[in-house]
């Protein structure tokens, strides 16, 4: 679709946001293996969305640390010497201001795991803390296409991405998930076609790379996202931008988690 502007919602006015003190308000799962949890807060009305693939830092401290209230971000800094939190990344999913909730869906990969064991014990009432939003994806207004790859971690980014494109814009999304049971209904205006990928007892990413470099690209001026286990956008990225010499800038690919390492080591 060419001369439509492609934008978040709020791209004009792409702020970074602050410290929020958040309350568990619903947990739903939604497929075997992923959580939607709901926040809410009042001061969730006045977030500031920044659209499509907006993500926060998720703050997590060792039990027993005594947290001064209220807890700001001057209060989290001053702590830094005690107590260092550690961060994991979640992207959001949905906002309602009107009613100051955020959802977060959360991939379970293993309930020993951080961020994903807290997820699959989180009940209505818990306390999460996060900073955020970060700004979100924009692809420009000469967009003609767009192409959508990710794993499960990438898929609430995909589905709000989809959400916020302009209808009839054409757009291939290969997504991968281990099976069937874990699809997702997700809506959109654009032209979009959308590919499950079911990786069964492969490796992750395994067949979403192999998929990626076999799509053929329409002409005219497009953008690719995608989001995915480290090696795997490596190797995404090195097939279009150093293969097919697609323009790093017309790219937006993303480690999104890392075999075998924590997610610590990267932030
Ligand atoms: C910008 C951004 C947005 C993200 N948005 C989301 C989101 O909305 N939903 C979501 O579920 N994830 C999302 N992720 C990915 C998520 O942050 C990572 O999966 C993170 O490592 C999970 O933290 P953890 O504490 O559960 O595991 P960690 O302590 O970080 O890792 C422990 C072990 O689990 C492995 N591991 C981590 N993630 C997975 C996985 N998905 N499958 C299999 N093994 C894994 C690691 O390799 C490591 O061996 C996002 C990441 C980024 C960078």
């Amino acid at each position: 679709m060419s001369g439509a502007p492609v934008r978040s919602r709020h791209h004009d006015d792409r702020r970074s946001g602050g410290l929020r003190v958040t309350r568990v308000r619903n947990v739903e799962r939604i497929t075997p293996h992923m959580a939607r949890i709901t926040f809410a807060d009042d001061e969730l009305a006045a977030l500031h969305s920044n659209g499509t693939d907006q993500h926060v830092a998720l703050y997590f401290y060792e039990p027993g640390v005594d947290l001064p209230r209220p807890f700001t971000t001057e209060a989290a800094r001053a702590l830094l010497p005690v107590a260092r939190p550690r961060l994991r990344r979640y992207t959001i999913r949905h906002h309602r201001p009107e009613l100051g909730e955020v959802d977060m869906d959360f991939v379970l990969h293993g309930a020993d795991q951080l961020a994903s064991g807290w997820a699959e014990r989180a009940v209505p009432g818990d306390e999460a803390i996060w900073f955020g939003p970060s700004p979100g994806w924009a692809p420009g207004p000469d967009t003609e296409w767009v192409v959508l790859l990710g794993d499960e971690t990438a898929l609430p980014a995909i589905g709000a991405i989809l959400e916020q494109l302009p209808p009839g814009l054409p757009v291939s999304a290969l997504i991968e998930v281990t099976d069937r049971a874990e699809e997702q209904q997700l809506t959109t205006r654009a032209d979009a076609r959308i590919t499950w990928l079911h990786r069964g007892r492969r490796s992750a990413g395994h067949l979403l790379h192999e998929r990626a470099t076999t799509l053929s690209l329409p002409s005219g001026r497009g953008r690719i996202w995608g989001a995915a286990e480290r090696d795997v956008v490596r190797g995404i990225r090195r097939h279009y931008v150093d293969g097919l010499g697609v323009a790093r800038a017309d790219t937006h690919l993303t480690p999104y988690w890392t075999r075998g390492e924590t997610q610590d080591s990267e932030v």
